[in-house]
């Protein structure tokens, strides 16, 4: 038997146990302490070995203390989303087994749930049969495969073959997105070698909404992004409608739904998703509004032609198989079994879980909202989704000035913006963990960050 091994995974799990409790009272970010005493490990490379066990002491002892507390209840930082235990449960088993999944013959478990996982998110979603699905780090990585299938698809239509040709010489690409679209979508297309001068930008609403009236005219195929969640204000993009006119040229249109995509399992918030079944590729987060543990991202492509295509590799060593090869499907080779978690969290929500997850999410959102108005604050954003932009009462250093008390309290934790020109504190409902009484005790401590910042 190994020991060494056994005795190893005990004492992760004793630590893991002691952080798991210690949660409910810890401080949602470090205390300066234990910021400092993370010093301790800037230290030279290690000329000798040092005990397994010990290296797990140091990291308790130092790194433990110096976390964001976000698998607790009072994190609304970013959209960083919670953590479900059976997401984390799975992993702690899947990394035990430590897969790789470029190929089906790495490991036949983790190929057979990826398809598991998209047949299932398919479905959940209400996207066209059919629909293709790679699983990669983050959104970022699948906004990238969404848009290098669309880039090449519509070279293709162009006559232009982008995987043997390249972009040299090809011919030119139309590229529109949002005024407000996501910094991930930028660094996408300038990766996509689609840089910043050619993205052409649609107005925005009020609540940072692509107008679909102002689309430029489209004479042709063009790549055009939409949103669904805007990182600030939760709205969606008229997807649908954009989709209708992008199509009638022959274009692509690519939604980023980092965490809206989420909406479509939710028959509450049909209304919101509504029309986004029509576009050509998605992108969404396990690791936001679906609380999975990090890295996990999802990239949907209606035409399963294209999105292979553009992923293909050939090597005299590879082993094809007749089942699932998951790297044909990302940008990626060797990676990490990340389908074991989702599907181990989707199993265990099904679809009225995911459904309860998503509405509960949105319904304290509202009431965080409701709290911090009547209390004074001004929401800045109609709250359609998780995301609450506030601020007191538009007055920019004040406004700052509580966000960076609230920042240091330890009480919750949340970031901040500038939304309409006007500073705000933003907060993003992500976690499954917060309670009613998560946000009571936030909205006291932005009460008491007023109180002092405002001197009275
Ligand atoms: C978070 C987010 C991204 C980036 O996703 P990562 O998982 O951080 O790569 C892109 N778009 C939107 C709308 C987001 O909220």
């Amino acid at each position: 038997m190994d020991t060494v091994t056994l005795d190893l995974l005990r004492r992760a799990h004793e630590c893991a146990e002691r952080y798991v409790t210690s949660l409910p009272d810890r401080r949602v970010f470090p205390s300066e302490e234990a910021l400092a005493a993370l010093d301790e490990l800037d230290e030279p490379l290690p000329e000798a070995p040092t005990e397994p066990a010990r290296t797990l002491e140091v990291l308790e002892r130092v790194g433990a203390p110096a976390t964001v507390a976000q698998t607790g209840g009072r994190y609304f930082g970013f959209v960083d989303g919670g953590m479900l235990p059976v997401g984390l449960a799975a992993r702690w088993m899947a990394d035990t087994w430590d897969q790789n999944t470029a190929h089906y013959v790495m490991s036949p478990v983790a190929a057979k749930l990826e398809g598991v996982c998209e047949r299932w998110l398919v479905d959940l979603l209400g996207l066209p049969a059919g629909t293709a699905a790679g699983f990669v780090t983050g959104t970022t990585l699948a906004n990238f495969s969404g848009l290098a299938a669309g880039r090449n698809e519509l070279l293709r239509r162009k006559g232009w073959d982008a995987v043997e040709a390249g972009l040299y010489g090809a011919p030119p690409l139309r590229v529109v997105v949002g005024a407000d679209a996501h910094a991930a979508v930028h660094k996408t297309l300038s990766l996509l070698g689609m840089g910043e001068r050619h993205v052409e930008t649609v107005p925005v609403d009020d609540q940072g909404r692509m107008r679909s009236d102002r689309l430029p005219r489209l004479d042709g195929p063009a790549l055009v992004v939409t949103q669904a969640g805007n990182v600030n204000s939760g709205a969606f993009d008229p997807i649908g409608d954009v989709c209708d006119a992008v199509h009638e040229a022959n274009g692509w249109v690519h939604v980023d739904g980092a965490f809206g995509l989420w909406a479509g399992a939710s028959p509450a918030l049909r209304e919101l998703y509504a029309g986004i079944e029509k576009a050509d590729s998605w992108a969404a987060d396990g690791h936001k509004t679906l609380n999975v543990p990090y890295d996990c991202g999802i990239a949907f492509c209606r035409d399963r032609e294209a999105f292979l295509a553009a992923f293909r590799a050939s090597a005299s060593y590879f082993q094809w198989s007749a089942h699932r090869d998951p790297m044909n499907y990302t940008p990626s080779m060797s990676k990490r079994a990340r389908s074991i978690e989702l599907w181990a969290v989707l199993k265990t929500l099904g679809r009225s879980g995911v459904a309860r997850l998503v509405d509960g999410l949105c319904a304290h959102a509202r009431r965080f909202a409701e709290r911090l108005r009547a209390e004074g604050f001004e929401v800045h954003n109609d709250v359609v989704f998780n995301q609450v932009l506030a601020s007191c009462g538009g007055d920019d250093e004040l406004t700052s000035s509580v966000l960076e008390d609230l920042q240091s309290g330890g009480v919750c934790w949340c970031g901040g913006s500038t939304w309409n020109g006007t500073a705000v504190i933003r907060v993003s409902v992500c976690s499954w963990a917060t309670t009613e009484e998560d946000i009571e005790r936030s909205v006291a401590a932005f009460v008491a960050a007023r109180r002092r910042a405002s001197g009275s």
